[in-house]
């Protein structure tokens, strides 16, 4: 008999010398890849620009397409999708994998530079779920753009560099802290609180610290104060993403949730077969962290907009195709879950739990507490995954994100799983999610790129 009990082992105890080379080698692309996309705007570029030197094309040039042919759509700078043509009408179905290129951050508002006690500061509007005392005290980077009325656009990037400076948001020091220790950790820092200091020298004339960073920015950029009305400016970590531990077995990042995905993703579309039955698409969302809204987040139409831009450049389209292509589509949603933490256990049941170092992760339902707001994988889909990875030998945890009455959360599954596709989640596990500097296993991010790879070059049927 074999197997009966399922051993759950670390994916690092039993690899050849040619699979831990290539695990290695792709997290140092991956590595490359975070330090140089640290926003949805510089993942888009990045992503259109490797799929470009790929053979992919702008959809939007293409008046036909066929087989094998190559294609992507820039939904306006900030997300992307992707496909590769299939054998088969694409009312046969498709393959999809979706991840996202947002991620938690602190957004400036519009009105951002103030002064106050003789030093000048940015207001800030924090942008995803994350534990505001995390963000204070650490190097933060500015990334973003200003678009002035004339539509000239100014990219900024600053703190990246050895020779930029930093920023930073500042916190009571210990000894006067005692109302802060008082206080819930949750309210510990508040949201208003989150200000950044960005300068402390007078303007020569005026005194005024404000005026002397708009006098340098104007210098630099052009730009006068009312610019930033019409600008996305995000502060992210200054941190650079780095290997951890003495065994160089992990990454540590901001980002990772969920570029870990996206970049796996991404190098599984490009390296798939372009010989396939169905047709691949990969898409890289924005605004999940803020619940996939607007024009450029999953619940927009710019989806369903690019399905029909294929039915119609295949020659296929017709009343009611689109719906039929969803109906015999499957679908990976692709993002993180959370991994055991050695040191806060208690979060996790742990035989429904995942471990980094693992294998991917699958989610067959999300949601929280009474399975709200769950979308949850038919249990003939789940084989129909699993078969593809037992087949490619592919290591794989099957768990929840913890413990059942403590919290919940979701990802883009459910969006697409309402427009009657068959989805489930498949990422990779996190420690310390959502915080300035998250954790992950290498074995794991080349077990994703394998298994996103394998999901691509299937042509199989649900056995419904
Ligand atoms: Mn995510
Ligand atoms: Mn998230």
């Amino acid at each position: 008999m074999k197997n009966i009990i399922n051993a759950k082992k670390s994916g690092w105890t039993n690899i050849s010398e040619d699979e831990r080379k290539n695990i290695f080698n792709l997290a140092e692309s991956y590595i490359e890849f975070l330090n140089k996309s640290k926003t949805e705007r510089e993942a888009s570029k990045n992503i259109i620009q490797k799929l470009e030197e790929n053979g992919f094309q702008d959809i939007t040039t293409q008046s036909k397409l066929n087989p094998g042919d190559k294609v992507y759509y820039n939904n306006r700078n900030k997300s992307v999708f992707a496909a590769i043509i299939g054998k088969n009408k694409l009312i046969e179905g498709t393959n999809i994998i979706g991840a996202h290129i947002d991620s938690p951050r602190i957004d400036l508002k519009p009105n951002a530079i103030y002064e106050d006690v003789k030093l000048a500061l940015f207001e800030t509007h924090y942008y995803g779920g994350i534990k505001k005392y995390q963000w204070t005290t650490i190097p933060l980077a500015i990334h973003g753009v200003i678009v002035k009325p004339n539509g000239e656009k100014i990219e900024i990037n600053i703190g990246e560099d050895e020779e930029d400076p930093v920023f930073t948001i500042t916190d009571i020091l210990p000894h006067l802290a005692q109302k802060q220790y008082e206080k819930k950790i949750g309210e510990a820092v508040d949201g208003e609180s989150l200000n950044i200091l960005i300068g402390s020298i007078p303007f020569e004339t005026s005194d005024s610290v404000k005026e002397n960073i708009l006098k340098i920015l104007n210098d630099k950029y052009g730009i006068i104060e009312t610019d930033l009305y019409s600008a996305e400016i995000e502060v992210v970590p200054a941190f650079k993403a780095r290997d951890l531990g003495f065994d160089r077995s992990m990454v540590a990042s901001y980002g990772q949730d969920d570029r870990v995905c996206a970049y796996t993703l991404l190098e599984a579309l490009i390296d798939s077969a372009n010989d396939n039955t169905y047709t691949n698409i990969a898409i890289f969302a924005d605004k999940e962290e803020i619940g996939s809204y607007g024009n450029t987040g999953m619940y927009s139409s710019m989806f369903d907009y690019f399905v029909n831009m294929i039915l119609t450049k295949t020659d296929s389209n017709f009343a009611g195709a689109l719906t039929e292509v969803y109906c015999n589509s499957k679908m990976l949603s692709a993002d993180v879950g959370a991994g055991v933490d050695p040191n806060y256990q208690d979060v996790s049941e742990k035989t429904n739990s995942s471990y980094i170092g693992y294998g991917v992760e699958l989610n067959k339902y999300t949601g929280s507490y009474g399975k709200s707001g769950a979308s949850d994988a038919n249990a003939e889909y789940v084989a129909y995954v699993r078969d593809i990875f037992e087949k490619n030998n592919i290591s794989y945890q099957v768990s929840e994100l913890g413990k059942v009455d403590l919290g919940g959360g979701g990802t883009i599954a459910y969006i697409l799983a309402n427009k009657g596709m068959d989805v489930i989640d498949c990422g990779v596990p996190v420690i310390s999610m959502h915080s300035p500097y998250e954790v992950t296993s290498k074995y794991d991010i080349y077990a994703a790129y394998r298994c996103y790879k394998a999901f691509f070059e299937t042509a199989k049927k649900v056995n419904y």
